[in-house]
């Protein structure tokens, strides 16, 4: 089993056999939204994964492949059973339920309450102190709502709160369990985000732009510290920056500086180098929330250029477009030069652009202070009453636009449920469709009104009533539709 991280909120799947436990697990993190990765530095376990929803990010865990009670059912007599099942989760499971921040407990609503169910109920109760709030109770197998409601209800006897129905076979009912579960999740902790805030920024772009030109410049920046932990910490590779008291993570620098070699390498092997070259920025972006794109100003922007574009708004990063070797140009007509970037890059329109010299030094200065303005917008949160002010004048501005189907929708929730990027939540009924034109609309309105400069913005569609804090159930009801910007 895997070491658990230690620092993400653990949802532990919990259940007797049969009941679909690792067909939820597969439900959870295969949902669109929920991005599953192994976890980094341990061994790559079926059974575990990280996945995040709504900007929250959580382990799930599913006991099916550690506890085994087959050989328990059926056998001996009732005490001795529940002997044998209790020393068995003592032996394997105890420690993930105690460490969970929210166990699922899964029946079957085809089967109703079996013994073992309650007697892994009660032991649940007893490893918990009668910590109920920690458990939800998810009912699986829930095919048709209506007709098997009676057998739902049937649940609440297990004393352990309303029963959530889901069919992990047809994943209805997935984007219900996994908003509950962030719901639910105990408020984020100072731990799972780094000890000092930090910003963290990748230089990427062809070779020959400027790129280590510009970290050059940007270290002998006059008000720039660059902190010496930088050369002895776990990842030597980094370049902290510290700038108006912000601390400023340069990801991947060494490569960067090294590349000196690189450039008699690449008269000889130019296609090479450049793909490994690419991929290479291409990890440093993952762990980056700001790319730095360097151009330079006096080549045309190439197809390489839009791709790289491409993958990192495709990661949800922000951005900022740097026009190098701009001392070389004549005649240095900054609108001309913006709206040339952005004919080749039409889906970038909302980063900043900056025009510069890494060679004199020129402008370099506003490269950090653009940084920083960025990171605040790529956290900036927007307060209820506020956005919905906004959706009132946004509706009258603009009648929502109706997308298949027959039924006008009308917005009846509009709230923002993530940042670092900011995400929003639109929420229409559930028998009703929005063109997707209008999640674009409803992004520009937003970035026109409240900035969100170089920060990718993402506006979801979800259909369905909530009830009682979550989403109602029934059928086509719990279809999510995530639309991205
Ligand atoms: P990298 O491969 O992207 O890291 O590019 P370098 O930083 O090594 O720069 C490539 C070449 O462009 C070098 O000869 C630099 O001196 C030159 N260079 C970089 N920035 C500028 C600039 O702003 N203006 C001018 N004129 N040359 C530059």
């Amino acid at each position: 089993m895997n070491t658990p991280n230690q620092n993400l909120p653990q949802v532990v799947i919990f259940g007797r056999t049969n009941v679909g436990k690792s067909t939820i697990f597969n439900c959870l993190t295969e949902k669109q939204q929920a991005i599953v990765s192994d976890i980094a530095g341990t061994t790559r376990d079926a059974n575990a994964g990280v996945a995040e929803w709504r900007g929250r990010r959580f382990e799930l865990i599913d006991t099916g492949g550690i506890i085994n009670l087959d050989n328990f059912l059926g056998t001996a007599g009732k005490r001795e059973q529940t002997d044998m099942i209790q020393k068995k989760i003592e032996e394997q499971a105890r420690l993930h339920l105690e460490r969970a921040a929210l166990i699922l407990f899964v029946v079957d609503a085809k089967d109703g309450i079996l013994p073992v169910d309650r007697q892994l109920a009660n032991l649940l109760k007893k490893i918990l102190n009668d910590h109920t709030e920690r458990i939800l109770l998810v009912t699986n197998k829930v095919d048709n709502y209506r007709r098997q409601k009676d057998q739902v209800v049937e649940f609440h006897k297990l004393a352990l709160g309303e029963p959530i129905s889901m069919s992990a076979a047809t994943g209805s009912g997935t984007g219900d369990l996994l908003d509950l579960i962030v719901e639910r999740l105990p408020a984020e902790t100072a731990s799972e985000e780094p000890e000092v805030e930090e910003i963290k920024a990748v230089i990427i772009g062809k070779p020959n732009v400027g790129k280590s030109s510009l970290l050059n410049s940007l270290l002998g920046e006059e008000r720039v510290i660059v902190s010496p932990i930088a050369h002895t910490t776990r990842e030597p590779q980094d370049t902290l920056l510290i700038y108006k008291d912000k601390t400023i993570r340069l990801i991947d620098t060494a490569g960067i500086s090294r590349k000196g070699r690189q450039v008699g390498y690449k008269k000889k092997h130019d296609g090479q180098l450049e793909k490994v070259g690419i991929e290479k920025s291409l990890k440093s972006l993952e762990k980056a929330d700001i790319a730095l794109l360097v151009l330079d100003i006096n080549d045309e922007i190439t197809h390489q250029d839009a791709k790289i574009v491409e993958e990192i708004i495709e990661r949800q990063k922000s951005l900022i477009i740097i026009g190098n070797k701009w001392d070389l140009i004549e005649t240095k007509d900054v609108k001309k030069h913006t709206r040339e970037i952005f004919s080749h890059l039409p889906f970038a329109q909302w980063a900043p652009v900056l025009f510069l010299s890494a060679k004199t030094g020129a402008k370099t200065k506003h490269v950090l202070e653009t940084i920083i303005t960025v990171a605040e917008q790529r956290r900036k949160e927007i307060s209820a009453s506020v956005l919905n002010t906004f959706l009132m004048k946004l509706v009258k501005l603009h009648r929502p636009t109706r997308g298949k189907g027959t039924v006008n929708p009308r917005i009846r929730r509009f709230e923002q449920c993530g940042v670092n990027p900011p995400v929003f939540e639109v929420r229409i009924g559930a028998k009703e469709n929005l063109d997707k034109s209008y999640t674009h609309f409803i992004a520009n309105r937003l970035r026109e009104k409240f900035g969100f400069s170089g920060t990718p913005i993402r506006v979801w569609i979800t259909k369905g009533r909530k009830i009682h804090g979550r989403q109602e159930h029934g059928r086509g009801e719990t279809d999510i539709m995530d639309e991205e910007i």
